[in-house]
Formats: C-alpha cells, structure tokens, sequence
C-alpha cells in the first residue's frame, strides 16, 4: 500500500478562497494584528508569510516589528492598544517571545475575542466546555486534513502523540468532540508503538524527527503528521538542511493516507489564522459565522 498524500498546499489555497470571500461579505475590511518582538530567523518568515496571506485574503494587516529588549510592559500595552482598536479583529503574537519575557502575561492580555491563535486561557475553557470560540490553528488544520480522508470519525480510535497546550492537547479535544475515541500519548507512554497501532487516526505533535515509523501504523490509517524539524541533508550539497516532519518516510508504506512535510499540516495553519480572522470579525459585527 502507498498512503494517498494529504495535500494542505491545495487544501489551504481552498480555504483561503473561501476565506477571501466571506471576508468581501462583510461590511468592514476584517483586520489582522501581527506583534513581533525581537528578531528569530524563522519569526521573520512566519511573520513575513502571515502578512503576505492576510493582504492576499483582502484583509487590513498590521505587522508591529519591536525590538527584542522592548519591555515586557510596553508588548503588553501595545496588545491592550490593539484590544480597543476597531480596526483589528485578530491578534497574534508570535512565538517564542525573547527570553525573560512573561508569554503568558502577554498572552492573557490578549481579548479572547480576537485571540485568533485560540492561546487564550477562555478560549482554551471554550473548547474544554464545547462552546463557541476560536481554536487554535494547528489542531484546527489538522482536522480539516483528517475529514479530506475520513470525514466521519464517529467511533474511530483516534491516537495524538504529544500533549502540548499548542497542538497536541486542542488536537485531542476537537477529536474527541468529532465522536472519535482518543487517547494521548507523550514522553511517559510505556509502549508508544502498541499504542500507536491502534489507532486509524494516528497523530504526531513531537518535534523528533522520524520518532514514528511503519511499525507504529495500522494498516490503512490515517497519518496527520505535525511535526516541523529541521536537519542536515547532506544529500543536496555540504551544510545544506531540509524539513522532516515526526514521521518517517516508509510509514507510508503501510498508512492510508499521510500528510507530507513540508506541504501537509504548515499551510493549514496558516489558512486557518486566516479563517479565525474572519470568523472573529462576524461575531464581533453580530453577524452569523460565515460558512468557512
Ligand atoms: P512541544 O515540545 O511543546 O511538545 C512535544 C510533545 O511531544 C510533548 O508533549 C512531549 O511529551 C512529547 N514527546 C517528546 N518526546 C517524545 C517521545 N520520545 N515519545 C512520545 N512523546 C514525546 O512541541 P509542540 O507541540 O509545540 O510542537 C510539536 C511539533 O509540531 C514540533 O515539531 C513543532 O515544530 C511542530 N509544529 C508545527 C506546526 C505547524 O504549523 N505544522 C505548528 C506548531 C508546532 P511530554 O509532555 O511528556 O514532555
């Protein structure tokens, strides 16, 4: 068996469009607040690319660039300035912030109605309790993927590798409230691989390149591969790296279908900041939630 390659290139040019055209269906412009502080490499290009999308979608996007010594107060006021200006609907803070920096202060400070990375302790509550709010992107895209291959998942066995507050704890909520039966694993699990095989939806939020290989995959399961690690490859010339995701290549051996790295769970993530945006800019109009 060769998986069926999960394609989140295609699928995110998809929502994007849908996106672009709720967001012309609205009475205002939705508006998109980006906060960078300090100068990480790959900060830069999430950034540059969040910004690119948004204008792309026909968003209003602002990017706020702040150096890395900038205090942890002065973040925290320019989030609360964002709060109250009419213009902005979404507001994220890139992460990591520069060591020393409190990133749940400026987190919490973020209005949980505009907090559309979904890192928000209510809006984390509002995904616990079922209710409505804004969830975060990764898992949210990992879902989409999931249903291109399996768009039932009632009484599926469901197995999420990683248990961040990021991706692998909101994955395991919105699978379970999808009907299928999950369970998580992480660093403590006794038997990763037993664990793994049981599973027809089997997803890796690690950061270890490779960690699940065809012997933790049931036949014909379905593979959402979140993973983003970057290592050498020698093969395309001295000092040169690629992307890997956490599962290796010959899991597709035996998987149903699989997401590729690069190309699979990252341009989701961003389609659904995206899609958060819009959604966030119906609600705080009182309008219904666009059917993105
Ligand atoms: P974290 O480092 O916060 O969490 C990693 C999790 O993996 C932890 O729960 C940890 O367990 C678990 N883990 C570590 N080693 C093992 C092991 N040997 N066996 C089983 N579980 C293990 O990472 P994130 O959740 O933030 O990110 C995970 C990956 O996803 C990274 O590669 C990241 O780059 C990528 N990512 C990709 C995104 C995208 O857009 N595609 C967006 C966000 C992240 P424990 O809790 O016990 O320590």
């Amino acid at each position: 068996m060769t998986a069926r390659v999960l394609d989140g290139k295609a699928l995110s040019a998809k929502l994007r469009a849908r996106v672009a055209e709720a967001a012309k269906g609205l009475p205002n412009t939705p508006g998109l607040a980006v906060v960078l502080v300090g100068e990480d490499p790959a900060s830069q290009v999430y950034v540059r690319n969040k910004h690119r999308q948004a204008e792309e979608a026909g968003f209003k996007s602002f990017v706020h660039r702040l150096p890395a010594d900038t205090p942890e107060d002065e973040v925290v006021a320019l989030v609360e300035r964002l709060n109250g200006d009419e213009a902005v609907d979404g507001i994220l803070v890139q992460m990591p912030l520069p060591g020393g920096m409190d990133a749940l202060r400026v987190i919490a400070a973020i209005d949980p109605d505009k907090d559309v990375d979904g890192l928000t302790e209510t809006n984390a509550g509002r995904l616990l309790l079922g209710r409505r709010g804004l969830v975060p992107c990764t898992p949210q895209g990992s879902m989409m993927l999931a249903a291109e291959a399996l768009p039932d998942l009632t009484g599926k066995t469901a197995v999420v590798v990683g248990r961040s507050i990021l991706v692998g704890k909101p994955l395991a909520l919105l699978l379970q409230a999808a009907n299928a039966t999950v369970t998580m694993a992480h660093s403590r699990t006794a038997d990763l691989q037993a664990v793994c095989r049981e599973a027809d939806v089997l997803c890796a939020a690690v950061g270890r390149p490779g960690l699940l290989t065809k012997d933790h995959v049931k036949l014909g399961a379905v593979v959402i591969d979140v993973g983003i690690n970057r290592v050498d490859a020698p093969e395309k010339g001295e000092g040169k790296t690629k992307l890997v995701g956490d599962v290796a290549p010959d899991a597709a051996e035996v998987a149903g279908a699989m997401t590729p790295v690069p190309g699979g769970v990252g341009p989701m993530t961003i389609a659904c900041l995206l899609r958060n945006t819009v959604l966030a800019a119906a609600r705080r109009r009182g309008l219904a939630d666009p059917d993105v």
